[in-house]
Order: C-alpha cells, then sequence, then structure tokens
C-alpha cells in the first residue's frame, strides 16, 4: 500500500502500531503514556512551544542571551565551588559550530543524569564575561538528534512553520520530536472530518473559541503563539465545561430523589448547643443554620463544608445530627431519624466517637431522650451508653450493632470505609456525614448515600483550601459553605522562617516544649534518601535520615519515630496511636499527617524544605499543632535565598486563613501547585484555566442552561457520549 493510501484509511480508533512501525521502546513509553490510538495521540497536547529562533549556534552566543542549544555533552563532574564550598555540577557543550562551558550551581546530581557524549539539548542563559562565557543552570534534556545535524534540519518537514513549534512530553523511549512528527501525519489525514466536535457551535461562538478541528490545528502547528493560546483555551474550557455538565447532571438527578423533611426545633437547637464547652463562632453558626434550612425541604441536602484545620467542623456535624435525632421517622411520634457519619481513619472514627459521646451523654438539661451512639471499624465495634456505666462506652460484636443499626435503636453510627459495606443495613438513614471527603472516592460517597430507598442529607466536610475556581469545578454538584473564621480565644500560632545558621536555637526552642511535657512534629518532603540518578534527585531531608540524625544526635533523650505514607495502613495506625499516648514525643513525617488528627499535646511543628511544600499546604501542615490553648510554634526551614521565596513563605504569616493561601499559590506559582490529574482528575491545560475565574463561570452557566433545558442529554448525544467516554472515570477517583 502507497504512503498516501495509508493516509487516506487512518480511522482515529485505529492503533497506533497499525500506522507507524514502533520499537519495543517506543511501544512501552506510549504504553505508559496511555496512548493507543490515533486518537489518542491526536490529543496528547504539547507541553509548551519553543521559538526556533531561540534555537542557536553556539559560535553565535552573547552574554545574556537565552538559548536553546542541541550538541554533545563532554566533560562532566562535580566539584565544591571555591569560597562557598557549595557543589557545583560543570561540562562542555558542543556542535557544529563551537563549545561553550556549563555550570549548574547547587545541583550536583545533574552531572549523573546524564552519560559523556550524550546528545543533549539545553535550554538556559549565558552569562560569564565575554571572554568567558558558560551556560548557567540550564535545563537539559536528552535527545535523539546528533551533534551533527543543524537546527536547521530538524523542522524540515514542516517549512510552514513560522517560529513556534511544539513541545512534547519526553517520556523514556519516545522524544518530542517522535510526537511532533507523527501528530503531523495525522493531521494532514483526514482523520480530522472524523471527530464532532462536543462542543455546541452557539457556545464555540458565544466565547469565540474555536471549533475543534481548528484547535487541534493550531495546538500542533500554531503560526503564531496567538493561535495556541486560542486552542488552549477552548480544550480547557471544553474540560472544564464537560466537568460541569456532568456534575449539573448528577446534581439535577440527585435534587429530584426524595428525602427527609426535617422540621427543627429552634429551642432544642439553641439548648444543644449549650452543651458545648465553648460559644460558637458566627461562622459555625452561620453553617448550621444554611444546613438546618436544607433540611426543611423535600430534596436532600448536598453540602460541601469546606474550613481550615481546626475551624470546629465537628460541633457542625454534632448540632445538625442532633437536629436529624431529635426527630421521629414519618407518621410516627417515638423513635429517630438515624446518622451516619465516616471517617478516614479509625483515629478519627474513634476521635468523633469520643466528641460525640462528651456532647450527646444524658444531662441535666432539656435535651430530650438518651441517644445511643455505634462505632463500627475493622477492628470492633462499641456502642454508648454501656447497661453497666451509663457515662461509658462498650465494645459489642458487630452482629449485634447490626441489629441495632437495622431495627433503629442506634440513631447515630460513626465509623470507617466499614460503614459502608452491605451488611450495614439502616432503618431510617437520613442524614450522611463525610469527614476529610477528599480521602473517600465519589464511589465510596455515593455508596453510603444510596443505602435506602429514601435519599438522605449529605454534609461533606474538608480542611483542604483551594481556589474557588477549583472549588466551583470539582465541587460543582454541591452547595458550599466556608467556616472562615477560627474560634476566639486561641493564641495564634507563633511561625517563625529560619534558615540553617539558625537550627541549633529552633532544637533549642523544640526542646523547651519537650521539657514541659509537650511533642513535635518534624515534616519532610521526602521519605528516603535519593536515588542521585534520577532526574528528581533534590537536596531536600529524608524522614528516615532525618528520623536518625535527631535520635542519635539532637533528642537523644526522647523517642523519636517516624510516618510516611510507604507504611502499612495498620503499621501507620499503630505509629499514631503511640503518639497520641505521648509514647513518641518527636513525630518525623512526610506531608501524610495533613490529615485531621488531632492531638492536642502536639504543640511545635518543623517543617524542612518549605519551598518545597505550596503554601496551602504548609497551613494545613501547621494546622497539626492548633489543637489546644497552649502556645503553638511552626518552624518554617528553607535553604531557598531567592527573594520570590522568601516573599511567599511571609504570607504564611500575613493570610487570614486558608483560602485566602491557595489563592496566593494559584497566582505566585500557578496550577500547577494545586495538583492536576492526581489529585482532582483535571489535565494540565484545564488546571490553568482556574486562574480565569470567568471562563469558569462561563463553562457553569452553560452547563446549567444544557441541563435545565434536557436534563437527561436526551437531545445532546455528542456531549452525553462524551461524558460517557471521559467522565464516567470520575468516579473512581
Ligand atoms: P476541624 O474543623 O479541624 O474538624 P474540630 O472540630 O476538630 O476542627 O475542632 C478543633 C478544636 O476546636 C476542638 O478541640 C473543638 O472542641 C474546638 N472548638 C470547636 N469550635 C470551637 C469554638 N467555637 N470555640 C472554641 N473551641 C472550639
Ligand atoms: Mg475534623
Amino acid at each position: 500500500m502507497g504512503f498516501f493510501a495509508i493516509l487516506k484509511n487512518m480511522l482515529p480508533s485505529d492503533a497506533i502500531q497499525k500506522h507507524f512501525r514502533l520499537i519495543e521502546s517506543q511501544k512501552k513509553a506510549l504504553k505508559k503514556l496511555g496512548l493507543e490510538t490515533l486518537h489518542d495521540l491526536l490529543f496528547h497536547l504539547p507541553l509548551k512551544y519553543e521559538n526556533i529562533n531561540d534555537i542557536k549556534n553556539i559560535s553565535d552566543l552573547k552574554k545574556d542571551d537565552v538559548a536553546i542549544l542541541y550538541g554533545k555533552i563532554t566533560g562532566l563532574k562535580t566539584r565544591k565551588a571555591f569560597r562557598s564550598n557549595r557543589p557545583i555540577a560543570e561540562g562542555t557543550i558542543e556542535d557544529a559550530t563551537g563549545k561553550i562551558k556549563i555550570i549548574w550551581f547547587n545541583q550536583p546530581y545533574i552531572a549523573k543524569m546524564v552519560t559523556n557524549d550524550s546528545a543533549v539539548k539545553l535550554t538556559g542563559k549565558i552569562t560569564g564575561s565575554d571572554k568567558n562565557l558558560y551556560v548557567a543552570n540550564p535545563e537539559i534534556e536528552k535527545t535523539e538528534v546528533l551533534p551533527t545535524e543543524t537546527p536547521d534540519s530538524l523542522f524540515t518537514t514542516t517549512p510552514h512553520l513560522d517560529s513556534f513549534y511544539p513541545t512534547y512530553q519526553n517520556s523514556r523511549g519516545i522524544t518530542s520530536k517522535w510526537f511532533y512528527h507523527k501528530i503531523q501525519k495525522i493531521l494532514s489525514s483526514d482523520i480530522l472530518d472524523e471527530l464532532a466536535d462536543p462542543i455546541p457551535v452557539e457556545i464555540l461562538k458565544r466565547y469565540n473559541l474555536p471549533s475543534l478541528k481548528t484547535a487541534l490545528v493550531w495546538i500542533h502547528t500554531p503560526q503564531k503563539e496567538r493561535d495556541s493560546i486560542s486552542a488552549r483555551k477552548r480544550f480547557a474550557f471544553e474540560e472544564v465545561f464537560f466537568i460541569q455538565v456532568a456534575k449539573q447532571k448528577e446534581r439535577h438527578a440527585h435534587d429530584e430523589e426524595p428525602s427527609f423533611t426535617i422540621p427543627v426545633e429552634k429551642k432544642n437547637v439553641t439548648t444543644f448547643v449549650k452543651r458545648f464547652p465553648f460559644v460558637l463562632t458566627t461562622s459555625q453558626d452561620n453553617a448550621i443554620k444554611e444546613i438546618l434550612d436544607d433540611f426543611k425541604t423535600p430534596t436532600a441536602m448536598s453540602r460541601l463544608l469546606e474550613g481550615d484545620v481546626g475551624s470546629g467542623k465537628t460541633a457542625v456535624a454534632a448540632t445538625t445530627a442532633y437536629a436529624v435525632t431529635a426527630t421521629p421517622p414519618k407518621n410516627q411520634n417515638f423513635g429517630n431519624l438515624q446518622t451516619a457519619y465516616m471517617a478516614p481513619t479509625e483515629i478519627l472514627a474513634k476521635q468523633h466517637f469520643e466528641s460525640f459521646i462528651e456532647y450527646f451523654a444524658p444531662r441535666n438539661d432539656t435535651v430530650s431522650a438518651p441517644v445511643f451512639i455505634g462505632l463500627i471499624t475493622s477492628s470492633g465495634c462499641k456502642k454508648f451508653p454501656s447497661k453497666v456505666d451509663p457515662t461509658k462506652a462498650t465494645d459489642i460484636s458487630r452482629t449485634q450493632l447490626l441489629k441495632w443499626v437495622q431495627n433503629g435503636e442506634i440513631p447515630i453510627l460513626i465509623g470507617t470505609h466499614s460503614l459502608i459495606q452491605k451488611t450495614v443495613q439502616f432503618k431510617n438513614l437520613a442524614y450522611v456525614i463525610i469527614d476529610e471527603q477528599h480521602r473517600f472516592g465519589t464511589m465510596q460517597r455515593q455508596k453510603l448515600v444510596r443505602k435506602d430507598a429514601v435519599t438522605p442529607h449529605l454534609l461533606s466536610m474538608t480542611a483542604t483550601p483551594i481556589p474557588r475556581t477549583l472549588a466551583l469545578t470539582i465541587y460543582g454538584d454541591l452547595d458550599l459553605t466556608l467556616l472562615d473564621e477560627m474560634p476566639t480565644g486561641r493564641k495564634p500560632i507563633i511561625t517563625e522562617m529560619v534558615t540553617n545558621d539558625a537550627r541549633e536555637q529552633t532544637y533549642e526552642k523544640a526542646r523547651e516544649q519537650l521539657r514541659l511535657g509537650r511533642q513535635v512534629y518534624v515534616i519532610c518532603p521526602r521519605i528516603d534518601e535519593p536515588d542521585e540518578t534520577k532526574a528528581t534527585a533534590l537536596r531536600v531531608k529524608s524522614v528516615k535520615e532525618e528520623a536518625k540524625h535527631l535520635q542519635q544526635n539532637i533528642f537523644k533523650e526522647y523517642a523519636v519515630d517516624i510516618l510516611h505514607s510507604k507504611m502499612r495502613p495498620n503499621e501507620k495506625e499503630e505509629t499514631m496511636e503511640q503518639f497520641s499516648q505521648n509514647k513518641i514525643q518527636i513525630l518525623v513525617a512526610t506531608s501524610v499527617i495533613e490529615v485531621g488528627v488531632n492531638i492536642p499535646n502536639a504543640t511545635t511543628i518543623i517543617i524542612e524544605g518549605a519551598d518545597r511544600f505550596g503554601l496551602a499546604q504548609l497551613h494545613q501542615l501547621r494546622g497539626r499543632v492548633l489543637r489546644s490553648s497552649h502556645q503553638a510554634y511552626c518552624f518554617v526551614f528553607t535553604d531557598s535565598k531567592s527573594k520570590n521565596t522568601s516573599d511567599r513563605l511571609r504570607a504564611l504569616k500575613t493570610a487570614k486563613n486558608g483560602f485566602e493561601l491557595a489563592e496566593h499559590d494559584l497566582k505566585l506559582r500557578g496550577a500547577g501547585e494545586l495538583g492536576g490529574r492526581r489529585q482532582w482528575g483535571m489535565s494540565d491545560i484545564a488546571m490553568e484555566a482556574m486562574k480565569n475565574i470567568k471562563m469558569v463561570e462561563a463553562a457553569r452557566t452553560e452547563a446549567k442552561k444544557i441541563i435545565e433545558k434536557d436534563p437527561l442529554l436526551k437531545k445532546h448525544n455528542v456531549i452525553q457520549k462524551h461524558i460517557d467516554e471521559k467522565y464516567s472515570d470520575l468516579h473512581f477517583e
């Protein structure tokens, strides 16, 4: 078959290897990237664009040029800098026209990332004196291009290219250039005619967005920078729009389901609230009001309660759960509607169980009826109150607990994932509370909500501060309540930025706290020492090494232990249990301790390599020690001397809450800081759109309009198909 015949017969669903000869390493690379069909390849979008004018011959380089160089690398070695003793990696790059020195400061591992005589591409700034030029801290990439190949010959297949050309994610086994050429071939076939544009034309017109075909051509082969921006905007809009359509559709279906109407006696709630050993903040008050208002309507609530660590979400959960349990089932004047409260870990579930016992235990006030509370986790079940001692909880068998839940005698059931097992049956489940909801998949959440014929009210809670645009997108099906105020009377945490010079003093301050009987967290950005041959190698502290060092050299008289994500769940729980009993005084951990564990005796947190973390994340970590009336301390270590970093970290001292910091992250470090597909199920392109509130709102408005008119998408086949294909996996996160 001739070449053009093949081009004509390309179908989007064809396997890549049907049309392109692949060697083993390329097959592997494609598989790793999840690319199987021509369609996948076509939608493998460039990471960025480079200007062909930036590709320079080495002989033409001048001081202050920012240049892209292709060549052969030699003379790789590491050494210490002359005065500062800083580690330095250096080498030389050579092309057909000349050679120039390369220096990487503070990145000695680079010398081990590539080998002498390999073909590389460098992107970096030319500095030094005119006689002694060098490339400083360039980005380096291995390429297939041989040094004899001059830059001009790189793009000969695309004479129409102006100056912009796309670069694709390089993967072991496949280069950016391979993607470029293959995608160009697909574009020159008639495959584009096979693709239906899932965005309705009116919407494209309204927001001046290019059609699918145009956008694909523009994104892979932009004539001007403007084209690529336009195309990226379209793909960003598309993704946000479809997430919105999917969420709005879910929401609409949910609103159609009947739920429990819960008339609330204000008097009772007021009495219940008096049981707390504190006065509610205005934010907590408002949140409770919003939730109780939702209870009064016949449709099920779907609400997200977002509040910083320590903002008091549990009290909101308890008060509203009380309102539910104080209500008898329909057509009955006895018994209680039921509440299920799910937490991501056993420790948290137990903590909630204990708080609820404190709030719900009978006492001399007008709050009516003793309330039974159950606890279900994989390691056992409990019930409050015990028949023997009505002030305490007692262990009971799972079978017994499940029986009482099923016949409605236990109105409040608190637990871990165990709650969603089939064997757990409720009589009148009217209210589902999910704590740290981002820790559960959508599927798990829905399993709990869909336990019964009647849809219960849903309260999701989270302490993950994210910008408004992202919240509107990923929580498009939920109403939002913010707890943006901390309880009064807490001593504000003392946050200090420290450098290595002040290490001794910092440890001394931590020791003062330890002497007072308090505990300390130390956070490191990574678990193990780096494998220096990997590109990800960074010079930052690791949990394992740091724990060893602290135990042996700094805090000999205290127990130091570690916690990180690679430990088994029961190991983690065990360590947390010991920390909560103060058998461990210093816990060295990665950011896994972000999750809402309440250890009021831990008052100091030391964060190493702070520039590696986003502000919102640092803020959440700091929240770990904000759990008591003791003065709390946060020491933030950074080696970075850059003004940007110190400005950024300073926001930790000034920002009022986590949401403000999340907005800072978005502005100062970009959407990348917020995590993409891994965390929120969104691509990098859509994450970029999170900077653009107008676009997010437009996508939401359009999605709502469509669902209002056509809630089952009967008249919008293309949209429905697109959602099925792309977003059905959202349910499995
Ligand atoms: P989070 O929102 O992180 O789940 P919690 O509900 O665990 O926070 O509350 C943190 C601590 O603050 C708890 O010890 C709780 O008793 C206390 N607390 C909650 N609300 C208030 C308030 N209005 N005033 C004072 N302390 C409060
Ligand atoms: Mg909590």
